[in-house]
């Protein structure tokens, strides 16, 4: 089976994804290494328990479907499109309520807390276009270059996070959810929400390099 390790590993993460998106909604997909060209995604439509690593899409970054039993995303062209970036080695895209909410605001997560820096020093808000359109993936990777983000909300839609590998990718979509649940539940207390100023961000950044076991 080719790709093997990254189809195991879009089954084996499904349950996370289950656990941050309603339903049917939301996508994430495994490459062939960071800069393989080729990568696993989740089938389009199917509840997460719902497929093994037979029926897990392999998808060339030219758009082709090359193995697997079932249709991949409708969100290819996103996947395919992110994947053009530095070191992406895996994507998680859901419709998590928080994330969700910064996007139906259409507001930009600002730095109010320092663990924003996982994904960079803001969060932007990519332009709304039909989903799984070239459009969208467009509006996206525009949206991340510009802020200079791993992560970025989709107007009206959602939120989509960058990793060098699915482990932090979720872990940083966790990170995006709730500091958006933070910024919005400051604001609903009737507070203003205090930003990190970039020196405070970059002290952070640095402290991140030695950070862990
Ligand atoms: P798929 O089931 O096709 O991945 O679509 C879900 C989604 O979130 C589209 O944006
Ligand atoms: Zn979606």
């Amino acid at each position: 089976m080719i790709l093997e390790s990254q189809r195991r590993a879009v089954v084996d993460g499904a349950p996370d994804l289950a656990a941050l998106t309603p339903g049917r909604t939301g996508n994430l997909s495994v490459r062939d290494g960071r800069d393989g060209d080729a990568f696993a995604i989740t089938p389009t439509g199917v509840p997460y328990d719902g497929f093994d690593a037979a029926d897990v899409p392999v998808v060339g970054l030219d758009g082709d479907q090359r193995d697997g039993e079932m249709v991949p995303s409708s969100e290819v062209p996103m996947h395919t499109s992110i994947y053009r970036r530095e070191d992406v080695g895996a994507i998680v895209h859901t419709h998590s309520p928080w994330s969700t909410a910064m996007a139906v605001a259409r507001e930009p997560l600002p730095p109010v807390h320092y663990m924003i820096v996982a994904v960079g020093k803001r969060v932007p808000v990519a332009e709304y276009a039909p989903y799984g359109t070239d459009e969208l993936a467009e509006n996206i990777v525009r949206a991340m270059d510009e802020a200079d983000a791993t992560a970025s909300f989709i107007e009206n839609h959602g939120l989509v996070v960058t990793a060098p590998d699915l482990e932090t990718a979720v872990e940083n979509t966790h990170h995006v959810e709730s500091l958006a649940r933070l910024y919005l539940q400051t604001r609903a207390a009737g507070l203003e929400p205090t930003t990190l100023s970039d020196d405070q961000l970059e002290t952070v950044l640095e402290k991140f390099e030695l950070y862990g076991q």
